[in-house]
């Protein structure tokens, strides 16, 4: 988690991190914008965000993603 801030370019893109920076739904990559758009194309964006939204429910903030 301390990477997060830390990070100056896209973990998947390798593009620059400046006009924002999200961490990804599948795992706990740290990606640009343009890659979370992408992402949220993914057909199994939907699933990944509810499992995700599940384990905060459980009280599980350390959720690795379903592809973590
Ligand atoms: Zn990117």
């Amino acid at each position: 988690m301390d990477r997060f801030f830390t990070q100056k370019l896209c973990y998947r893109c390798g593009g620059s991190l400046e006009n924002g920076r999200i961490m990804s739904m599948f795992n706990k990559e740290c990606i640009c914008m343009e890659c979370c758009k992408k992402e949220k194309l993914d057909k199994d964006y939907d699933k990944a965000s509810k499992a995700d939204h599940d384990e905060i429910e459980k009280g599980n903030y350390n959720y690795k993603g379903t592809r973590g």
